[in-house]
């Protein structure tokens, strides 16, 4: 709680306490704090995030509330004079900031979450601190040489060829559209372009195809495989008929680890095809990307390193606190050609060939410093606990489909393709129609919620609907994975119980 006994006043019009006795320092100043009440709030902010942390797993991965109960909390007018600061943190801690999907929480299994780590987190504070902007070399040449160092820890941990380089996003979706603008570049900026990507993509690519312009009826769904794989033949038929309708197909996209199902298209094939046909090939790797990390994520995503542009979100499998995508291209001058303008406020920050100036990479030119996160991260737990971390993630997919496999009330939908499991109730013999399973699972998922075991979601596979496990927080045990998982045949067996009048 609030420790009032130094007297500190927020309000510079009331009479200026100072902090301690005889620093004749106020301890608020305009827009200013003293540096003992600025390290008194740093504490109580470290101390909150600290205890949020540790209680953690013993408590609920979710909390919400219906926006007229919120409002009736949070909305009024800014107030004409501050208040203290330890009491404005510990609002925030209360009533705003709990009130989530506790994305780190070890049963958190939903979507595509991320567990960061705590020099993240502290990274963002000393970049905050520090009010770095990673926009130009002249401004900030710090934090753009170690951009440069990660992004290129990057590209050896992908494979890729010397001389691809990028820049970090705010994430995916980032990556997608100045992947596409880049692309579009590169084929000469055509009329009646199309781009393709499969019926598994993310809809984080049609909004970036959307937005570099790309006509809605020019962006081409392709049909997956019975593994949700990109279907090459379609493609290829897709792309003939576009190109002998005089379309211009300017990109596709391939995926490594679907956000559904963690499927990875046919790498190798699709940049074989890619180079016949000369377009360009974005591989999606937001979630999967940080896979390569294992022997077992490389074999599964061998072929990356021939894709023309590559998107990965290290706020996913890289352990970062959210905004920490990054677009990485193997032929960086074409991203300088696509993004790069002359500006003649900026004609002071050009300090040639070599000194890269990351707003002339992409969309931004105020930046945060999101590299520093995964430097700081990396520096601190080594190589070997992150590829540990990574790990861990494939290793209790496969286990739970495993567990799957063998239950008498669960049926894989997908097995273990990365690091998701696609599962759902459905005994075998029972003979149950498509609508009643997805009933029961319906059922199954909300009570799994309600009952505070774990935070799951579900998704549609060709009309299955569908049970989800995306595993790939360091901190999710097997145990973890199994009391969701007996959760799930527990609530599935009432479910059929309750089907039998
Ligand atoms: C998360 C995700 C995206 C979108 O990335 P954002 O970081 O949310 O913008 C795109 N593709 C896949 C496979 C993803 O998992």
């Amino acid at each position: 709680m609030v420790n009032d006994k130094d007297s500190q006043t927020n309000s510079p019009n009331s009479d200026p306490a100072s902090g301690q006795p005889g620093d004749g320092d106020r301890r608020l100043d305009g827009l200013q704090m003293s540096p003992d009440l600025m390290l008194d709030l740093a504490r109580q902010a470290a101390e909150i995030v600290v205890d949020r942390t540790r209680r953690l797993p013993e408590g609920i991965a979710w909390d919400g509330e219906f926006r007229e109960v919120l409002a009736e909390a949070l909305m009024e007018d800014p107030p004409e004079q501050g208040r203290p600061g330890a009491e404005v943190l510990e609002r925030a801690a209360r009533d705003v900031l709990p009130l989530t999907l506790r994305l780190d929480h070890p049963r958190s299994f939903a979507f595509v979450p991320t567990a960061p780590t705590w020099p993240g987190v502290l990274a963002e504070f000393m970049a905050a601190g520090y009010n770095i902007n990673a926009c130009t070399w002249l401004v900030a040449s710090g934090p753009s040489q170690l951009e440069l160092v990660v992004i290129e820890w990057f590209r050896r941990w992908l494979g890729y060829p010397e001389g691809a380089g990028g820049l970090f996003t705010s994430g995916g979706s980032a990556a997608s559209l100045d992947a596409f603008v880049a692309a579009r570049q590169a084929a000469g900026h055509p009329e009646r372009a199309t781009v393709y990507m499969s019926d598994q993509s993310h809809t984080a690519f049609l909004r970036a195809a959307i937005i570099a312009g790309i006509r809605r009826e020019c962006i081409r769904r392709i049909p997956t495989d019975r593994h949700f794989r990109l279907d090459m033949n379609a493609l290829a038929e897709s792309v003939a008929e576009d190109r002998a309708a005089g379309y211009n197909p300017v990109a596709i996209c391939a995926n490594a680890g679907t956000s559904s199902t963690g499927s990875v298209d046919p790498l190798g094939p699709m940049a074989d095809y890619c180079a016949a046909e000369g377009i360009w090939l974005h591989v999606d790797a937001a979630y999967g990307g940080f896979a390569v990390l294992t022997e077992e994520g490389k074999r599964a995503l061998a072929g990356i390193e021939r894709a023309d542009s590559i998107g990965l979100d290290a706020h996913k499998w890289l352990f970062q606190p959210y905004e920490a995508g990054c677009l990485l291209v193997k032929d960086l001058s074409t991203l300088e050609k696509a993004f790069g303008v002359k500006c003649d406020v900026l004609q002071d920050t050009i300090w040639g060939g070599d000194h890269p100036n990351f707003a002339d990479r992409g969309l931004q030119l105020s930046r945060s410093f999101r590299a520093l996160k995964v430097w700081m991260s990396i520096q601190t737990f080594g190589m070997a606990a992150f590829r540990r971390a990574v790990a861990n993630g494939l290793e209790l997919a496969a286990r739970a489909e495993d567990y799957i496999s063998a239950s008498p009330v669960l049926e894989v939908v997908n097995g273990a393709s990365l690091s998701i499991v696609c599962f759902r109730v459905n005994p075998a013999d029972a003979g149950l129609d498509e609508s009643t399973l997805e009933e029961i699972n319906r059922k199954v998922l909300a009570q799994v919620f309600w009952d505070d075991t774990a935070f799951m979601s579900s998704t549609s596979l060709r009309g299955k609907f569908s049970l989800r496990l995306c595993i790939i927080n360091h901190n999710t045990t097997w145990a973890d994975v199994r009391a969701t998982l007996e959760a799930a045949e527990r609530f599935g067996t009432q479910a059929l119980d309750d089907l039998t009048p």
